[in-house]
């Protein structure tokens, strides 16, 4: 089928063409009802991606209807609605046999890619481990969110205590995303973040927010449970100096490489702290970021920050680029 989708061709330079896709044996082509702005497109989109080189579709958050399928799709048809991530691990790596499914080799050798677009292919392996029928209930935005929220998921499975003072560092998208999910799980929640602006609109889902300013550690107690969404050195070091006794650390953000910091080994020993990275998702994420989505369970409606068509996409990335707004939903 030829279709409409936007090639990211060089930083900054998108350029919206007729393509032509046919969806091979195991594969369906799925017609995006919503694709949503991401973090990691801005990046690619500032300054390339190593996994993505340039030209290259665009935007991988996104849900729809099946428009085709190819052979050996039972399960299926034509018309149907369907939310699906970006990956789906391969199951024969090492990585994968050891159960870290996250890690898998061949994790991006089939991906869900080209979100901004009024058409898109779903490789076999996702199709066959984690493509769901939509409920009717949902918005297709907000079935979007299963990509990012089976990351936030992921990322606090390995959590098992109970009744946490959770902070969250960065009020961004995840940051959204990991607050509407740790207030679910009953956790004491609170977020922070240096641009004042962006915390307001926590204040109606009933988390605690922190306006960071020099030096604002010293006006806290210890937390239980830190999640670094910002990225940055600040946000590592306010992590470190917040983290209570038994407390553990994620870093949730990406760091650049070859970025270092000095941690006190006496205290992570004493005080029994656990350190821990997350990337990505394996598919017990994605099935219960599936089921949080679909029985509305968690409070998703304020991350979106306004509706455009799909030839707005340029002037909605000058947006992203300025910091404005969590997530904006492209409707082709
Ligand atoms: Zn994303
Ligand atoms: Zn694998």
């Amino acid at each position: 089928m030829k279709f409409f989708a936007y090639i990211l061709e060089d930083v900054e330079k998108l350029d919206l063409v007729e393509i032509d896709k046919e969806p091979k044996e195991g594969e369906i082509l799925v017609k995006v009802k919503a694709a949503l702005t991401c973090g990691t497109d801005t990046k690619m989109y500032k300054r390339g991606h190593p996994q993505f080189p340039f030209p290259s579709l665009f935007g991988h958050e996104a849900s729809g209807v099946v428009a085709e399928k190819g052979k050996g799709i039972g399960f299926l048809k034509e018309g149907d609605e369907v939310l699906f991530p970006v990956s789906s691990p391969c199951l024969k790596c090492e990585f994968c046999l050891k159960g870290l499914e996250n890690q898998c080799e061949n994790l991006f050798e089939e991906k869900v890619w080209g979100g901004f677009a009024e058409y898109i292919l779903i490789p076999k392996r996702i199709v066959k481990n984690s493509t769901f029928r939509k409920p009717k209930n949902i918005t297709f935005e907000e079935g979007a969110l299963l990509d990012p929220l089976s990351s936030v998921v992921f990322s606090q499975n390995i959590i098992k205590d109970l009744n946490l003072k959770v902070l969250i560092i960065g009020a961004g998208p995840m940051g959204f995303l990991q607050a509407v999910y740790s207030k679910y799980k009953g956790y004491d929640v609170t977020i922070c973040d240096i641009n004042e602006e962006r915390l307001k609109i926590y204040e109606d889902l009933n988390i605690k927010t922190i306006f960071a300013q020099e030096g604002w550690e010293k006006n806290y107690n210890p937390f239980d449970f830190i999640i670094e969404c910002s990225g940055t050195r600040g946000g590592f070091e306010s992590s470190l100096k917040l983290i209570g006794k038994g407390g553990k650390i994620c870093l949730f953000a990406g760091f650049p490489k070859n970025f270092y910091i000095q941690i006190d080994g006496s205290k992570l020993h004493y005080n029994q702290n656990l350190i821990y990275g997350s990337f990505h998702y394996d598919r017990k994420a994605v099935l219960e970021a599936y089921n949080l989505i679909s029985e509305v369970k968690l409070n998703l409606k304020k991350i979106f920050s306004g509706y455009y068509p799909l030839r707005e996409l340029p002037f909605v990335m000058e947006k992203v680029l300025k910091g404005e707004g969590l997530k904006f939903v492209i409707t082709p």
